[in-house]
């Protein structure tokens, strides 16, 4: 495995994999792996001839008062991690390489990046912004073929399928299943900041989405329903979600009931953690 950390450097490393007709995957990260990482980087080595990790703690998509300063680093530990699942290329640029002097470009993705995680009193669509435009100058200095994402992110997923449709960049979008603990605990590089009591608390979140899964399943389907069944395993953890909704897993639009693909969301504050899960009820994907 190499670690490049610059743009000129990785496109000199890609261009004869490229030339080769060689399949080029990229994993985007902000590191601190965990195995949902590792799950994404096992789907793009089974399906691609090169792999390609990033690891780039993407300041722009943080807002004032978020966790940039404190987010969990470990490169080095990263970097066997990848090592070990057979990535190719670890590209790991500084601030200044994304964004030299003078940057002044944005991508921005309207409408579904101004809900949910989106919504002006949470991290706002400019959260959204700093994630597809990084994500659209990773896919343009790699040439991927494909780029795999996280379901655990599933507006993220979905507002970056959008932005791919939108700007026709020439890149198949895969989504991976959310990989979560044995307890249910979705895993995330945030959880490092929980202490034992609140990550017991934390699994509020993934119990309210199994009991709104049992309502479904029950045929109770109405949106009152599914939620106070949800909310009520919240209350069980003292939780207070940011948010806790239903809605459209095609385009985020509100749900009043559970029919074909809905996306039931939810987000809170668990100490310093700010944590999110989801589930996708009544449908396949
Ligand atoms: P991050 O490093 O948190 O930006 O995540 C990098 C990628 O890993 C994103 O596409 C995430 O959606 C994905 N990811 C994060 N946590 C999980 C998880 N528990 N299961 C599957 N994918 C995940």
């Amino acid at each position: 495995m190499r670690t490049i950390r610059t743009v000129a450097e990785l496109r000199a490393a890609l261009e004869p994999e490229w030339r080769a007709g060689r399949s080029v995957g990229l994993v985007p990260t902000m590191g601190y792996l965990h195995d949902g990482h590792l799950s994404l980087l096992r789907r793009a080595r089974e399906q691609c001839d090169v792999v390609v990790m990033s690891l780039f703690v993407n300041p722009t998509q943080f807002g004032p008062g978020e966790d940039l300063d404190s987010y969990p680093r470990d490169e080095q530990r990263d970097a066997a991690l990848a090592e070990a699942e057979g990535v190719d290329v670890l590209f790991a640029p500084g601030p200044d390489e994304v964004y030299p002097p003078g940057f002044a470009t944005s991508v921005t993705v309207s409408g579904i990046t101004a809900v949910l995680d989106g919504a002006p009193e949470r991290r706002g669509p400019e959260h959204f912004a700093g994630v597809t435009t990084v994500v659209t100058k990773l896919l343009n200095m790699t040439g991927a073929e494909v780029a795999y994402f996280g379901q655990k992110d599933a507006q993220q997923a979905l507002v970056i399928r959008r932005l791919v449709r939108d700007l026709d960049i020439p890149v198949r979008v895969e989504v991976c299943p959310t990989v979560r603990d044995a307890d249910g605990l979705a895993l995330s590089s945030r959880n490092a900041y929980l202490s034992p009591a609140e990550r017991h608390r934390a699994l509020g979140l993934s119990r309210a989405l199994r009991a709104a899964e049992a309502e479904v399943s029950a045929g109770r389907l109405d949106a009152a329903a599914v939620l106070s069944a949800a909310r009520a395993e919240l209350d069980a953890h003292g939780i207070e979600p940011e948010y806790l909704e239903l809605r459209s897993a095609a385009d985020l639009s509100p749900a009043e009931r559970v029919n074909g693909s809905t996306l039931l969301a939810v987000a809170a504050q668990v100490g310093r953690a700010r944590l999110i899960d989801n589930t996708i009820l009544g449908g396949t994907t």
